[in-house]
């Protein structure tokens, strides 16, 4: 749980860094193309106003040329109703708020309005009579009337005989006007002057705004309203790298401002003054903020598709090992009862031997009965005959006597072998010796009950897949079965036969009544015997059964046509065996 949370956290924080990256790098973008759109603006502006402002530049020019102009400032006769109605009548085509006509000490001599009833002024310290008098060309911006209006004017020098000057011509303009034709731009343009107060806007909310302090200022011209000059201050600064840094404005003064703008500025050095503007940032803003947005949204969708597939994937996984967990404990518990069960095999298989060995004790004992009292009578003989000397008689005796102990030999050594328990390993048998064991071991019941034995066996020996001792109690228990079946008839016959192909067939026929149910006859404790007597246990068919399968045989019992039953074991070739593996 706990590193799943740190991974999702660190999806999540990794989304925010690229939204972040992505807000920051398309604001750059835009703000760089808001650049050059505010550049462009304000070079129309620019334009503009210098190109409105150099016509009365050349006005003052022009008129200072004016040959009527020299008398009045030198104090000679001239007509100054003449010059005043012709300044005046310049004025009024021009658009120019005044034309004044001022002599060497700044006197006002000549003035295009109120002369009338002229008040006497002397404009000597204004900064640009001083620039006229200096041969120079002068201009001003000032203000005049009530707060909002304000002029520019420029002074040209008059010149007198001598080429120089002796007075000036100031041609003023009403600023307010020239703003008036650009007030609907949608940038906010502006003019600062060399105190950095704005003087030139086509808003008048940024009139007389200073990023300078009020104090600073307040000697040089008095203003309107108070303000705060922290109003306008840069809220953020850009670098665009190569393209250099840009400023980001934010104000909340008015709401007739952008709040937050992008400032760009260029210098005009004819009027003195910086004109700048401010192009409104909101747009470019919302337009980062909203590739931010879908670069989030994008890894948020992307995110959830890989939780929801990792949490399938972890589902799938969870409920795989769960499987495999129900499992290995089921091929535990198969593993626990086929263990349990092989033992009941072989318990059960030892069971039948023991019994088998029971029932066949009495003949056992005969068997090993009949060679000894013949050995003894042998060996008595041999001595009786020994004493008369008849030696080589005895000799036969004797080799008789060795004859019968090794018949005696071979029949303990199949009774120890058959008795034995243990699991002996799968392997190479052959048939032949194992009927002829299981004969032997018969054999006494056999003769004594009369039973005439067919045998049909290939020529040859012929070998099979399985375990010697075990084949050989699975026959001797079909025998058993047979010899049983037949107790009590005439004629008795039991046929064994073997017929070797693809498989190796061992059949054992009897002549008895034949099976009551062969369907039957495998099944664990299925007897028609009468229980108590020393046979009928109904084991050991069901016992020969599981032998003949782990020998990967089969086992069938039938009715002959010819009546009595067969019973078949059907084994694997030891060759095909081989083949195989
Ligand atoms: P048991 O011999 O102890 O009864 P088996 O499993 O060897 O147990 O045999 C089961 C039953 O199969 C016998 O009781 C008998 O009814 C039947 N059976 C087996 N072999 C023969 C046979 N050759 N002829 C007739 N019936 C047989």
């Amino acid at each position: 749980m706990r590193p799943r949370l740190i991974a999702i956290l660190a999806y999540l924080a990794a989304v925010l860094a690229i939204g972040v990256s992505v807000w920051w790098i398309a604001l750059g973008a835009a703000l760089g193309q808001l650049v050059e759109r505010g550049h462009s603006d304000l070079r129309l502006a620019s334009d503009r106003l210098v190109s409105e402002l150099q016509s009365y530049r050349e006005l003052a020019v022009l008129l200072a040329g004016h040959p009527s102009l020299v008398p009045l400032v030198t104090g000679g006769s001239g007509d100054t109703q003449d010059v005043q109605r012709m300044m005046l009548g310049v004025a009024d085509m021009t658009g120019s708020l005044e034309i004044l006509l001022l002599n060497r000490d700044g006197a006002v001599v000549a003035q295009s309005h109120g002369f009338s009833n002229p008040e006497p002024r002397n404009l000597s310290d204004t900064a640009y009579f001083k620039r006229a008098t200096q041969a120079a060309l002068g201009s001003m911006h000032w203000q005049f009337g009530d707060e909002r209006q304000r002029a520019f004017t420029f002074a040209a020098p008059v010149f007198g005989m001598d080429r120089k000057p002796v007075g000036a011509v100031a041609v003023s303009v009403d600023l307010e006007q020239i703003e008036s034709s650009w007030r609907a731009a949608p940038q906010v343009v502006f003019f600062t002057d060399e105190a950095g107060v704005v003087f030139i806007s086509n808003r008048a909310e940024m009139l007389y705004r200073s990023r300078v302090p009020l104090e600073d200022l307040a000697s040089r011209r008095s203003f309107p309203g108070d303000y705060d000059p922290s109003e306008l201050r840069t809220f953020y600064e850009f670098d665009i790298g190569n393209r250099g840094g840009f400023e980001v404005w934010q104000q909340e003064a008015s709401v007739y401002l952008p709040s937050r703008s992008l400032h760009v500025t260029q210098s005009l050095p004819l009027m003195n003054m910086v004109g700048e503007v401010l192009v409104d940032t909101s747009e470019a803003e919302q337009l980062a903020l909203f590739q931010a947005l879908v670069a989030g949204a994008i890894g948020l969708i992307f995110g959830a598709f890989m939780l929801f597939f990792a949490e399938r994937r972890r589902g799938f996984l969870q409920r795989l090992s769960v499987e495999a967990q129900a499992n290995a404990r089921l091929e535990a518990r198969v593993a626990e009862r086929t263990a349990a069960l092989q033992q009941a095999q072989q318990d059960l298989v030892q069971a039948g031997k023991l019994s088998a060995l029971g029932q066949m004790s009495a003949g056992i004992s005969h068997e090993l009965n009949q060679p000894l009292m013949a050995i003894r009578s042998y060996a008595e003989n041999a001595e009786e005959l020994l004493r008369r000397g008849k030696e080589d008689v005895a000799g036969e005796n004797l080799g008789r006597i060795s004859d019968l102990a090794r018949r005696m030999g071979r029949i303990i050594k199949n009774l120890r072998a058959f008795a034995r328990q243990e699991t002996e390993p799968l392997g190479r048998v052959e048939l032949g010796h194992v009927i002829d064991a299981v004969i032997d071991l018969a054999g006494t019941r056999l003769r004594e009950e009369h039973v005439a034995v067919s045998l049909d066996l290939p020529d040859g020996p012929v070998y099979v897949h399985g375990g010697e001792v075990r084949l050989q109690q699975v026959l001797v228990n079909l025998v058993s079965n047979a010899l049983d079946a037949m107790e009590g008839r005439e004629g008795k016959t039991l046929a064994i036969s073997v017929v070797a192909g693809e498989t190796v067939d061992v059949s054992v026929r009897d002549n008895g009544p034949g099976l009551s149910d062969p369907e039957k006859i495998f099944d664990p404790f299925y007897t028609t015997k009468e229980v108590g007597k020393s046979e009928g246990m109904g084991l050991g068919l069901s016992i020969s059964y599981g032998i003949v399968q782990s020998f990967g045989g089969e086992i069938r019992g039938r009715n002959h046509p010819d009546g009595g039953a067969v019973v078949t074991v059907q084994l694997t070739p030891a060759a095909a065996m081989k083949d195989a593996a």
